[in-house]
């Protein structure tokens, strides 16, 4: 299965998922279509399925036009959010799983940045839309900090530490001088800083990243992490509160 990275709008990714033996062409988040068309150029390949995380506009703004262009083409999103989207075909929960060409895709439900947020997993690679980014996590929309806490530390958190991270937005940089300024001692941040840094000058992409290095420099896989606790002013045994703090400060962290 390979990967392939589609900047759309400003700072998004969708991603073209190209299993291997196949001519069939997944793609993730379209949040715009030309970018995508152009990338579809590039192959012999057929789109035949869009996944959405989640239903925000920077994330399927380019299905409509997808939607006139391929006939037959399958939408999945999970049942909640689907409501709020024009052209869904296939709605689905947790642990669903579907076919693309010779990939099988899995659902995990990971509610809170909105009611019916999903990641999808194949391959040992994990499409997280803006539930988990690299060195950060999604807002709180439409849920609350036991259920960010459960999708990061259960549903994500018990996938093996070599899977691949593929989040919805390349927000690392600015991530990581957050987790800069409530682990200043964390060495991890700092050279992961200094690569992301060189990634980006080169044009490239700081993903994908692995659930490994997230636990590594990442402050909301890290509420357990008496440094983390103590900087947020909560107890690491309650890591619940660690998160909500993390988040209601991150979200008035001005670099
Ligand atoms: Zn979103
Ligand atoms: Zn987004």
């Amino acid at each position: 299965m390979n990967v392939e990275f589609v900047n759309t709008l400003s700072d998004n990714y969708a991603y073209l998922l190209l299993p291997a033996g196949s001519d069939a062409v997944a793609v993730v988040d379209p949040g715009e279509a030309a970018p995508v068309l152009r990338a579809l150029a590039k192959h012999q390949r057929r789109l035949t399925h869009v996944l959405l995380t989640h239903h925000h506009f920077d994330h399927v703004g380019g299905l409509s036009e997808f939607v006139a262009t391929f006939p037959d083409l399958v939408v999945v999103a999970h049942e909640v959010d689907a409501a709020q989207v024009k052209g869904v075909t296939h709605r689905v929960v947790h642990d669903d799983t579907f076919i693309v060409g010779s990939a099988t895709v899995q659902v995990l439900s990971v509610p809170c940045h909105t009611r019916g947020h999903v990641a999808f997993l194949t391959a040992g690679k994990l499409f997280t839309g803006d539930t988990l980014f690299s060195a950060g996590c999604g807002r709180f929309f439409e849920g609350d900090a036991t259920q960010m806490f459960h999708a990061l530390d259960v549903v994500i958190g018990g996938l093996p530490e070599e899977t691949e991270i593929y989040c919805g937005h390349e927000y690392t940089e600015a991530n990581l001088r957050f987790a800069a300024s409530i682990e200043p001692g964390n060495l991890e941040i700092e050279a992961h800083a200094s690569w992301a840094r060189s990634r980006r000058a080169d044009g490239l992409p700081t993903l994908p990243s692995t659930l490994r290095a997230e636990r590594s420099f990442n402050p909301f896989l890290r509420t357990r992490v008496p440094a983390v606790a103590n900087a947020v002013g909560c107890s690491s045994e309650r890591p619940v509160e660690v998160l909500a703090a993390l988040r209601t400060l991150k979200d008035g962290f001005r670099a």
